[in-house]
């Protein structure tokens, strides 16, 4: 450990695309911080991003790219942090074997995000049943119909029997298709088939990422405790049964400011209300322009609700210095929304112009960004090395 900082971190992101100004306010600005405190090891955590995502890697390279640069272009300094890609140091993956071992299935199952993770997989794998179990249904009604209808024509049914026909017919034509599609509540339902190895194991090659570096503290926000806790149970268990290896991961509580999407949901790619880093400046007037804002607020003189408006919650962050008069003003229908969409877009462009402007250079100059990685790669493989010769002496691997 370097003696001046106070410790050693480990934090990583998938690689899933360009980085959003939720981001940039988030993890973005705390690591910055944070690399002239800790030592710091920042992960571009590729074989994590493969776990729901291991049949689309066509965009994994440009990803990879693209979110280095977007982290060296707000500050995160190659000089100061150890910045790397998790499958070139697999020192990870050897770790992530042995620490397999070292934990059940049923604590596996216990760890939230897989649960939540299952809780997702379950709905959309009942929409999409219901989905086919309706069409399916429509279809055999559609089918009992017409040939009710034919017996009807061919004068083989009166009048009455044929509609009481009829609605019997539909209603066993339903109930039958309907029958196996919504046994046992959700709960209950089998997930099997949905889940892969890969998700399951998350959280230990999670652990493996953060113990290879002997990392002793994590940046995590205080909803992410618990997973956490899954590491600090494999060290400890690691170091009870073989030999003290690691240290016990402690966690840096971070606050992650929430930053809402264009139309004021949770800013998220699969949403597409997000606003990158990278945008350029017509791009980001577009998005502001278009916005949600108060839906109380037709006129300038209608009071609006600011803390209801995603337009308010940049000028928090790109704007601090006029948002107690924003908010006095939109409250008592003094200011208008066009008129704060376009001084935000004026400050946002402001502050975003440096980091556009690094990030250019650094795009243009693919080369740099190769080397940085590779600088990294050697720094974090020589450090895992270290760790791993510990750990296959602790279990007599060799
Ligand atoms: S005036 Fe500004 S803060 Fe108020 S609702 Fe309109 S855009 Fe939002």
């Amino acid at each position: 450990m370097n003696g001046t900082k106070k410790g050693r971190i480990l934090s990583g992101m998938r690689p899933t695309g360009r980085l959003h100004i939720g981001h940039l306010v988030g993890v973005l600005s705390n690591w910055r911080k944070l690399q002239d405190e800790y030592e710091c090891y920042f992960e571009i955590a590729d074989w994590h991003a493969l776990t729901d995502a291991y049949d689309k890697t066509d965009q994994l390279r440009d990803n990879i790219f693209n979110i280095t640069l977007d982290w060296l272009a707000t500050g995160i300094d190659p000089e100061k942090s150890v910045l790397f890609v998790q499958s070139h140091v697999l020192q990870h993956a050897e770790l992530h074997v042995l620490f397999s071992m070292l934990v059940s299935l049923s604590r596996l199952l216990r760890v939230p995000t897989f649960k939540e993770k299952i809780a997702e997989l379950r709905v959309s794998e009942l929409k999409h049943k219901t989905k086919k179990v309706l069409e399916q249904s429509a279809e055999t009604a559609v089918n009992s119909f017409l040939e009710i209808l034919e017996q009807y024509e061919q004068g083989n049914l009166d009048s009455a029997s044929y509609k009481a026909v009829l609605k019997a017919k539909l209603k066993d034509a339903f109930m039958e298709s309907l029958k196996d599609a919504f046994t046992g509540s959700e709960e209950d339902l089998p997930y099997g088939h949905l889940v892969n190895y890969g998700l399951l194991g998350y959280p230990i090659l999670q652990a493996a990422d953060i113990l290879v570096y002997r990392a002793d503290h994590v940046p995590i926000g205080a909803d992410q405790l618990p997973h956490l806790e899954l590491t600090r149970e494999i060290a400890r268990r690691f170091n009870s049964m073989y030999d003290r290896v690691f240290p016990i991961p402690e966690p840096v509580l971070t606050e992650f400011p929430k930053v809402p999407g264009t139309d004021g949901r949770k800013m998220s790619k699969s949403y597409g209300n997000t606003i990158y880093i990278s945008d350029p400046p017509n791009e980001i007037e577009k998005k502001i322009r278009k916005a949600y804002t108060d839906p109380a607020k037709i006129r300038k003189n209608d009071p609006g609700h600011p803390e209801q408006c995603p337009i308010f919650a940049y000028h928090r962050i790109f704007n601090p210095d006029e948002v107690p008069q924003i908010e006095e003003d939109c409250k008592a229908g003094k200011l208008g929304c066009v008129a704060c969409k376009l001084n935000l877009i004026k400050h946002m462009n402001e502050q975003l112009e440096p980091i556009r402007e690094m990030r250019s250079k650094y795009e243009a100059n693919p080369q740099l960004v190769t080397e940085i990685l590779n600088e990294g790669e050697k720094k974090a493989r020589a450090e895992a090395e270290a760790t791993m010769i510990k750990v296959r002496e602790a279990m007599k691997l060799w």
